[in-house]
């Protein structure tokens, strides 16, 4: 029946014989296609609404003899507009990695450059903390993948490392070939997460400290993000940490996804 969805396991039946179980998911896969889609589309539509206000909210402090007052609730306003717009953008993010068909093995991505990029970004939102940031990043090592999709994944855990690490702190971002593949890492010396939840971080909207991680600006989705990325590209994010002492954030790509084979 070409509109029903199955999921397919193969089981041993006996010595000589396989188990084929077909079990019928296509009610869950239309309630997931529908709620994929309203967060598409609610994003999308929210977009242009708040992209008007901030146009006014920004102008508007500027405004010859306002009320402290009012230029104080602009700004705190414009503030927020601000983060809600950063909040629907990674919601489109995860909603276009979420319905992606870009298939991986198509490109390579160059991601020495793209760390480069990275690290210019990190380096200016480390303004006010003072890190000492170091990228050890192996130039040759280029890989199959989506570069859009890489480059988010890579950017979050590496701003991550940047806001929860009190200032002045380490943090170290590798780049190198493993035997079992291409390993990125991002080790900080931060305030490091309980144990306990660790493996809820990648849920959305998951914070260990909801009233800190608001302060950062942060929409809650980074790891999200990161763990759709990865997924895409057969890979998934380990994380490892010690409160008190900091995290290790990291992933390895397949040796099948290291393009050049040399
Ligand atoms: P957020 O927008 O809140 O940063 P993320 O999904 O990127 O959302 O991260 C989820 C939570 O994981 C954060 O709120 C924070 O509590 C924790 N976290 C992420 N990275 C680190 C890190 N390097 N050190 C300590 N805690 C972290």
């Amino acid at each position: 029946n070409p509109n029903k969805t199955f999921e397919y396991r193969i089981m041993p039946y006996g010595e000589e014989h396989m188990l084929l179980i077909a079990r019928d998911i296509t009610r869950v896969s239309q309630l997931e296609a529908m709620r994929k889609d309203f967060v598409a589309n609610v994003s999308h539509e929210l977009r242009t609404p708040l992209t008007v206000i901030n146009g006014y909210l920004e102008i508007m402090p500027e405004a010859e003899g306002a009320d402290p007052f009012v230029k104080k609730a602009m700004s705190e306003m414009a503030t927020q507009t601000h983060r809600m717009q950063n909040l629907i953008e990674d919601l489109l993010v995860l909603s276009r990695i979420e319905a992606s068909s870009e298939r991986v093995y198509e490109n390579v991505v160059n991601v020495g450059s793209m760390l480069s990029l990275i690290e210019r970004e990190a380096q200016a939102l480390n303004k006010d903390k003072g890190h000492t940031i170091t990228f050890h990043v192996d130039k040759e090592l280029s890989v199959y993948g989506v570069e859009t999709e890489l480059r988010s994944a890579c950017s979050n855990l590496v701003f991550n490392a940047v806001h929860y690490t009190p200032a002045g702190g380490e943090i170290n971002v590798y780049w190198s070939r493993k035997p079992s593949g291409a390993s990125f890492s991002v080790v900080d010396n931060g305030e490091g997460i309980e144990q306990a939840h660790l493996n809820r971080l990648t849920e959305r909207f998951y914070r260990v400290d909801k009233a800190r991680s608001r302060k950062t600006g942060g929409s809650g989705l980074g790891l999200s993000i990161v763990k759709h990325v990865l997924s895409h590209h057969n890979s998934a994010l380990e994380i490892s940490s010690t409160v008190g002492k900091g995290s290790n954030f990291s992933f390895v790509l397949d040796n099948e996804l290291i393009a050049d084979q040399s």
